[in-house]
């Protein structure tokens, strides 16, 4: 058995250097709890950044994949998958969406949104007609179309040529979207809350004004709701805390408890633009992962999670509003919703992190100065507390 640091050195050496990792390696984990390969235990408030919403090794998602694992592991979609047409049974049942499509990452998913948005609007339209507004500040993943749909310049630096037809709107400024939307355009594509992008809550009537204006000129929007959804926000999507329904929806992260899936749903009117041989994928939708899926939703929906979530995250901000109180030149602002929560700093946040590490709790730090919490759904206010001892602690410290 290797130490955590053995874990590290080595890592160092066979791994490409993409990631700056925090220098801690974790092996195992029970509800809100990780330990690491010296055997040392921590709180963990990033839950993989938002994957495990039911925390480590939740009794029904690990009953699911052991029974899954037994049946079948593998089937191609040339054949019909049981546990992949659950799964979409229950997103269509809970959401504005009547089919779903699955693959393996929020990537993924949001490049099958982009796909599907172009060749709707191809079929309907003609070409000239493909164009794909984001937001500053968004994110949307790491291959070359939602690299280049990620409204940040370090995502995309040196990754050039980029894919033609995007363009970027400040998040939240209703005006300059409406300014964009010229007749080239297809789809318009945001976050309902941005996550990497520092948990940036739109203006009140935002998402309203959106739906209209793309209503108006029958352009499609498509919410990215793969940080934002599987009950993170205490609604089972964030998009129904204020009832503005998208044409298109994206999931990953939290939708299969940990197992590696991504998602996308749409409206039926789009249902036609997606025929045989447009789109696919060899593991999308595949029986371990989408077994975790329905075993992890009907936990949200089941178990009292979502009213955890929502009891849990108001403690939070409350717990963190006394310490912006408390600190007011280290504190700038906390926002967020459910347990999608930001706090703020005035000054960088890495250290903060490094410290809190020491103190066995894991923190994320996310656009340098913002404290990014996303502990897993099920997370006890007696955990928070716990939390915010340790960054009380490390803020006085800061003098
Ligand atoms: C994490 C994330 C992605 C990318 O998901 P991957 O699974 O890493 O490809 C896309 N959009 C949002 C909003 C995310 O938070």
């Amino acid at each position: 058995m290797k130490t955590s640091q053995e874990w590290i050195d080595l890592g160092k050496k066979v791994l490409f250097g993409n990631y700056s990792r925090i220098p801690v390696a974790p092996v195992r984990g029970e509800g809100c709890r990780v330990w690491d390969a010296d055997g040392r235990c921590y709180l963990d408030f990033v839950a993989g950044i938002a994957v495990n919403a039911l925390g480590h090794a939740y009794p029904k998602v690990v009953d699911a994949i052991e029974k899954q694992a037994r049946a079948m592991l593998h089937c191609s979609n040339l054949y019909n998958i049981p546990p992949q047409i659950e799964l979409a049974e229950l997103l269509v049942a809970q959401t504005f969406a009547d089919r779903v499509f699955f693959c393996n990452s929020g990537a993924e998913a949001n490049e099958a949104a982009i796909k599907l948005a172009r060749k709707y609007s191809h079929d309907q339209y003609g070409k000239d007609r493909s164009g794909i507004v984001t937001a500053l500040s968004s994110f949307h993943g790491r291959t070359m179309a939602t690299l280049t749909a990620t409204g940040q310049e370090k995502v995309r630096l040196g990754f050039d040529p980029l894919l033609p037809g995007f363009q970027y709107v400040p998040y939240g400024d209703a005006a300059a979207l409406e300014a964009a939307l010229d007749d080239t355009i297809c789809a318009v594509l945001l976050e309902p809350i941005q996550g990497e992008g520092g948990v940036n809550v739109p203006p009140e009537g935002y998402l309203q004004a959106v739906r209209e204006m793309c209503d108006r000129r029958g352009v499609l929007l498509i919410f990215d709701e793969i940080q934002t959804g599987c009950g993170r926000t205490g609604k089972l999507f964030a998009y129904q805390l204020e009832g503005v329904e998208p044409d298109i929806m994206t999931l990953a992260k939290g939708l299969a408890g940990g197992v590696p899936i991504g998602a996308m749903l749409a409206r039926e009117a789009l249902a036609a633009s997606f025929g045989p041989g447009t789109h696919g994928s060899t593991f999308g939708g595949n029986p371990l992962a989408t077994a975790a899926g329905c075993a992890t939703i009907r936990s949200l929906l089941e178990d009292g999670v979502l009213d955890n979530c929502v009891a849990s995250g108001r403690h939070l901000v409350a717990r963190l509003e006394e310490l912006r109180g408390k600190y007011p030149a280290l504190v700038k602002e906390v926002r967020g919703r459910g347990l999608l929560v930001g706090m703020e700093l005035e000054v960088p946040g890495a250290p903060l992190v490094q410290a809190a590490l020491a103190k066995g709790v894991l923190l994320n730090c996310t656009r340098e100065k913002v404290l990014r919490f996303m502990p897993p759904l099920i997370v006890s206010t007696g955990e928070i507390d716990a939390m915010i001892t340790v960054l009380d602690d490390i803020l006085s410290a800061q003098g």
